[in-house]
């Protein structure tokens, strides 16, 4: 309960700045509601001292009647209308404003996360927090915050003018009363529970659709469409079902605030209408109190609805503040140090790493006491079988995991006491899938470096291969190339994302099986790229093919997370172990292990 308290005031801290606006809309909102009040009090008027005067000539009548019912008219045009405005305009601008710096913190928030976090959150139900979440709870500002006073003055001003007309039958019309604070009490956490529940598999589905929908081609290519829309359906149930039942809630609350409502005026009638038989009430009276009751119940059910809108804010923010109290495990340390230049030396010191992402019980380690010095410069390969852990290492260097035990440093300082920003953006990495994003190839290039010089762009991409085709591209480098670089070869892909490594001129590079998804024509052509993209820099390198890393200064053998043996490719050549192994079965069926001795196949 607390906690659900907090997260109100919390949210109250994102309105706070925009107070003048609410305060302008609560202002328009109670001369909105306030000035239809005097029009039952003209009508007791015109009736009880016009109309049923008896005094009266009939043209002192008709001039009264006049005066009257033009002065509302006048009253209505330069009150009540920019009254209405302000509010309607002024409390969406608040509500807008208050969301605009909550999901700008959101989205700062979820940007900062940790990469488990993007592994254990399917995108699609974090863009579904970021938008459905984000507008339910704008209209707790929207609605909730100001119509509270808009309706609490009304109520106000209705009652008084109601208890100087009658006091015994103005509490008659406010015998219902009780039953709304009870029911209000009861269904408000029914609602709020199955508005979590409904946003939750609203999340769930727009998870599964944005995976299915990124996968589409291995949907076709496996003839899965039944099976999703099979699965699609379910989930589709599943929101049925809790929209269902938060509906269930809804009407429930919407029928019995409204059947109360229809029922005051039927008690007071009776009442009201007695108390005229019996000569304590007069017409005018009693037509007043009774056109009284329609702007006495509204806003009393208006606040029943408020239930509704406040229980449905209120669950959307939980979850949206969820997210926001959740610490990144990669984080800044207190004093953590800004590299200016770095020179390359990476040593690991006793390292050991379990993936804490896995439900309890299969977080088995990853990596154990590896131990490993790249020299500033220095090509290390990583090599072993599928799953011995080469990934896994490279992704410790820039910390997108931290390690459990031992440390990681570069030149002598221990990654997670560097400054992350500065320790990323000294490090490279290219991936066996090349990740683009929507834009032209120039965007993608500048994507690390914005203010990057067109000759740096020109030398980058011809250093990687890559400047002749994109010049052959319909519009050069101003050439949109598609969600996630689709217009483009696989091949052609992997050449911008070298250009972009080289263009951001980081000091360690990490290849993580960069040309493994390639023909053998775009293998050369990025292997080219490679050989200049490493010199001088501090290279890690994956390779599933043994022959593109027979040049590395030191490779390491992995298997089971343990390095099991280390040293150039003559020296592991010469050991009857896994590396032996391994190279002798890729060449088996070309050369025996001893002829590649004398005669290595060199790429890098
Ligand atoms: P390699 O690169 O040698 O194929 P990885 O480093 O990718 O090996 O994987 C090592 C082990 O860690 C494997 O058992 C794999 O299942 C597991 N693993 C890899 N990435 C993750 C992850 N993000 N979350 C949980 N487990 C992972």
């Amino acid at each position: 309960m607390t906690e659900k308290r907090n997260n109100f005031i919390r949210f109250l801290a994102y309105v706070r700045p925009y107070w003048p606006y609410i305060l302008g809309g609560i202002i328009g909102g109670v001369i909105r509601f306030t000035v239809p009040l005097f029009v039952p009090q003209a009508t007791r008027y015109l009736l009880d001292n016009v109309f049923l005067n008896e005094a009266m000539t009939a043209s002192e009548k008709q001039s009264q009647t006049l005066w009257y019912l033009g002065g509302l008219i006048a009253i209505f045009i330069v009150v009540w209308a920019p009254g209405a405005f302000a509010r309607q305009y002024l409390t969406t601008k608040a509500g807008q404003r208050a969301i605009f710096d909550l999901r700008g913190d959101l989205y700062y928030r979820i940007l900062r996360m940790s990469t488990s976090f993007f592994e254990r959150n399917k995108s699609g139900s974090i863009v579904s927090r970021v938008i459905s979440d984000i507008n339910l709870a704008q209209n707790l500002v929207g609605s909730a915050l100001t119509n509270v006073w808009m309706d609490g003055a009304a109520i106000i001003v209705v009652l008084i003018f109601m208890f100087q007309i009658s006091i015994p039958v103005t509490l008659v019309a406010l015998a219902t009363l009780p039953f709304y604070a009870y029911v209000f009490k009861r269904l408000r956490n029914e609602i709020r529970a199955s508005t979590s529940r409904v946003q939750e598999e609203t999340a769930i589905m727009a998870g599964n659709v944005q995976e299915k929908i990124a996968g589409s081609v291995v949907v076709h290519t496996f003839t899965q469409e039944k099976n999703e829309e099979q699965k699609f359906l379910q989930d589709s149930e599943r929101l049925f079902s809790s929209t269902m039942r938060r509906a269930y809630f809804q009407s429930l609350n919407i029928t019995i605030s409204g059947g109360l409502t229809q029922i005051a005026p039927l008690i007071v009638m009776l009442f009201g209408g007695y108390q005229v038989i019996q000569g304590h009430m007069t017409v005018g009276d009693f037509v007043a109190v009774s056109l009284y009751l329609n702007p006495l119940y509204s806003p009393i059910k208006r606040f029943s609805d408020l239930n509704v809108v406040f229980a449905n804010s209120m669950a959307a923010l939980d979850r949206i503040f969820s997210i926001m109290d959740q610490k990144p495990d990669v984080r800044n340390r207190p004093n953590a140090v800004k590299l200016k230049q770095i020179i390359g030396t990476v040593v690991f010191d006793d390292v050991y790493f379990s993936y804490t992402n896995l439900p309890e019980g299969e977080q088995g380690p990853v990596l154990e006491a590896v131990n490993a010095t790249a020299e500033p410069g220095q090509r290390v390969a990583l090599v072993g079988p599928s799953g011995s852990g080469k990934s896994t290492f490279v992704s410790l260097i820039p910390r997108l995991y931290d390690v459990q035990a031992g440390a990681i440093t570069i030149d002598g300082l221990d990654v997670r006491d560097i400054d992350l920003h500065s320790l990323r953006h000294n490090i490279g990495m290219v991936l066996q899938t090349p990740i683009l994003f929507s834009g032209t190839a120039l965007d993608n290039l500048l994507y690390g470096k914005p203010n990057a010089t067109w000759k740096d762009v020109k030398e980058a991409c011809k250093a990687a291969n890559a400047y002749d085709f994109i010049k052959a591209l319909p519009d050069g480098f101003d050439t949109e190339i598609g969600e996630g670089g689709i217009f483009l070869s696989g091949g052609q892909r992997q050449r911008l994302t070298i250009a972009r490594a080289f263009l951001n001129n980081p000091r360690i590079l990490i290849l993580d099986e960069v040309t493994s998804a390639l023909d053998a024509e775009s293998e050369q052509l990025i292997q080219e790229a490679l050989k200049k993209l490493m010199i001088s820099r501090t290279t890690f390198i994956i390779a599933h093919r043994l022959s593109t890393i027979v040049n590395a200064d030191n490779i390491l053998v992995l298997d089971n997370g343990k390095i099991i043996e280390a040293g150039t490719h003559k020296e592991l050549l010469r050991h009857d172990g896994l590396y032996r192994d391994l190279y002798s079965r890729q060449f088996a069926s070309a050369q025996s292990a001893s002829a590649v001795l004398r005669q290595p196949q060199v790429v890098i």
